[in-house]
């Protein structure tokens, strides 16, 4: 099949990530979790014992530090300067900081040098916050995926207990999706926007086949089905 990029941009817990994970496991695409890299970089500001608020030498440290992504069947593999992070980078001690993380900007433009290297040579499926309007503007397929607050909390909830990651109430979980989504979009730099080109897709009753299934539907429209 041709290759070409989709975008998937949306606030926290509206399944991005297994939903980015299926299209591309069913286009033979590669997935790229853009939050993931923000969340390696929150993950080395701990490690290395600094202040998340000391905005230059977190800049400085993430110039040093080396992120590989390594494309797994169950997921994203996570790796920073040699040590396997995919699951460290979950826990809340990172969730609390990141979108602060995320909010400097030459931190955002180290990681979304690194992200449109990974995209030019297409058949990427690339999910997080600002993908359809600065990283991949060019995307062929733009989605911005949404879901109430009570609906992504309680996913995100389910997620935990299943993954036994993470300890927090639901509605905990509901205070911290508020929080972030308020974070991410009121940020000076790339904040969480729509794309005017997106469709949108507000997946609150929706099952995961459903979301998938419809995305897939837009890539027959698009690249090849609609012609
Ligand atoms: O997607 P996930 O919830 O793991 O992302 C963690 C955080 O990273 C988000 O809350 C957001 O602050 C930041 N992020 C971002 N831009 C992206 C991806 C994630 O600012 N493209």
């Amino acid at each position: 099949m041709e290759k070409f990029n989709i975008a998937i941009d949306g606030p926290a817990g509206a399944g991005k990530s297994t939903i980015a994970r299926l299209v591309a496991g069913a286009l033979g695409f590669v997935y790229v979790d853009t939050g993931a890299m923000y969340r390696a970089v929150t993950w080395k500001v701990q490690h290395e014992g600094l202040q998340p608020e000391q905005e230059n030498e977190v800049a400085a440290m993430a110039n040093r530090m080396q992120i590989e992504l390594i494309p797994r069947e169950e997921g994203q593999q996570v790796i920073v300067d040699g040590v396997d992070v995919t699951k460290a980078i979950r826990t809340t001690a990172i969730t609390d900081y990141v979108s602060l993380i995320a909010s400097y900007g030459a931190v955002r433009q180290l990681l979304v040098t690194l992200q449109k290297q990974m995209a030019i040579s297409k058949g990427v499926v690339m999910d997080g916050r600002d993908i359809g309007t600065h990283v991949m503007p060019d995307a062929e397929i733009k989605v911005f995926l949404t879901a109430s607050v009570e609906e992504r909390a309680e996913r995100r909830f389910k997620e935990m207990q299943n993954s036994g990651i993470g300890s927090m109430t639901l509605s905990e979980l509901e205070q911290d999706i508020a929080r972030r989504d308020q974070l991410d979009q009121d940020r000076e730099i790339s904040p969480l926007r729509r794309a005017h080109d997106a469709v949108l897709m507000d997946s609150t009753s929706m099952t995961i086949e459903e979301v998938v299934d419809e995305i897939l539907g837009l890539c027959k429209d698009k690249v090849g089905g609609g012609k």
